[in-house]
């Protein structure tokens, strides 16, 4: 790799901060085969990019810092946001330095409107947005290709948070093919007060298979009618094809969620699915004008901490400014 090079692009003026974001993700299709012998299991997941984002900022520094702000600052348990190594932002700065053979000094805040442990990947839209801050501060020009790839050691979600739009994930979901959305989809995110943690909920998915609870995952369902609907619409056929088999085990360790998926189609909604492993419900409306209203009607509902009109798709990690 011929990565370092003086200059670059992205700097802004001032303290020499640079400032990257990156969108949540809702899975419209997730398909889990068996445990594999990794230990991961095999996925077959239909992406889309929402607009809800994390912003990281980057300025020189001497080491690594971080600071957290926003969303999940207060937490503990699963949605407690570190602020160490065992933060992926940290982790994706070290690694960029070491393959870019530069040194890792940076003062590192993220801003957090993505909540943790959601289901909507935060985490790996934070490491997407810093390896692109980082890119640009560090000057070390790695193509689309190589930060891919490093995303792609971070994390299964990392890179599809780098890419953004509507992607077909296979493997650990890693594997990226993009899907072509011609319109827009609007959705309602109703979150939680208290996040799950993502391999408690497979675990729990292990454990219904065992006990014949739900389908054993050997045949991995289509994601065909969801990529046809995602095309061309219209919205009763999106909603028709939606499905995640993480949402069993997510009702099974947080039974509320029912009444959380009732509220949200009792309100309007044309469907209501449990986004990753939960425990955000993202329920599908209409058009813009629908899910205002929807939201209206379920930040009133008290099932949510939080109620969020978003859409999608939205471009993956980006600069900003
Ligand atoms: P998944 O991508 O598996 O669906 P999720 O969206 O449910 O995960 P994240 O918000 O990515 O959850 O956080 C999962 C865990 O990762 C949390 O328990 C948290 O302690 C840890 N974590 C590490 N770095 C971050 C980060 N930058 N933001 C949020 N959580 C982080």
């Amino acid at each position: 790799m011929s990565w370092s090079s003086p200059g670059g692009p992205g700097r802004l003026a001032g303290d020499g901060a640079v400032v990257a974001r990156a969108p949540a993700k809702v899975n419209v299709h997730l398909a889990v085969g068996p445990l594999r012998s990794d230990g991961f299991h095999e996925l077959r997941t239909v992406y889309l990019a929402v607009s809800l984002f994390d912003t990281v900022t980057v300025r020189p520094g001497d080491g690594l810092s971080l600071t957290v702000t926003g969303e999940g600052t207060t937490g503990s348990g699963p949605d407690a946001v570190p602020t160490d190594r065992r933060n992926l932002v940290w982790r994706a700065a070290e690694l960029l330095a070491e393959r870019a053979g530069v040194p890792a000094d940076a003062a590192i805040t993220i801003d957090k409107s993505i909540p943790a442990a959601a289901g909507l990947a935060g985490g790996s839209a934070d490491a997407a947005a810093a390896l692109v801050a980082l890119d640009a501060l560090w000057a070390t020009h790695a193509t689309r290709g190589e930060l891919t790839a490093l995303a792609a050691r971070l994390g299964s979600d990392v890179p599809f948070s780098l890419l953004g739009g509507v992607a077909l994930g296979s493997g650990r979901g890693e594997q990226l093919s993009p899907v072509l959305a011609r319109r827009r989809w609007d959705w309602v995110l109703g979150i939680a007060g208290e996040g799950l943690s993502t391999p408690a909920v497979y675990a729990e998915l292990d454990r219904l298979r065992a006990a014949g609870r739900v389908p054993d995952g050997e045949e991995l369902s289509s994601p065909d009618p969801v990529i046809a609907a995602l095309r061309s619409g219209p919205v009763p056929a999106l909603a028709a094809a939606l499905g995640n088999d993480l949402q069993p085990p997510a009702l099974s360790l947080r039974p509320d969620l029912r009444r959380a998926l009732r509220a949200a189609t009792g309100a309007g909604a044309a469907a209501a699915v449990v986004s990753g492993s939960g425990p955000t419900v993202a329920a599908l409306a209409e058009d813009e004008e629908s899910a205002v209203r929807l939201t209206a009607a379920l930040a009133g509902e008290g099932v949510y901490r939080t109620v969020r009109a978003v859409h999608g798709p939205v471009p993956g990690a980006r600069l900003v400014g």
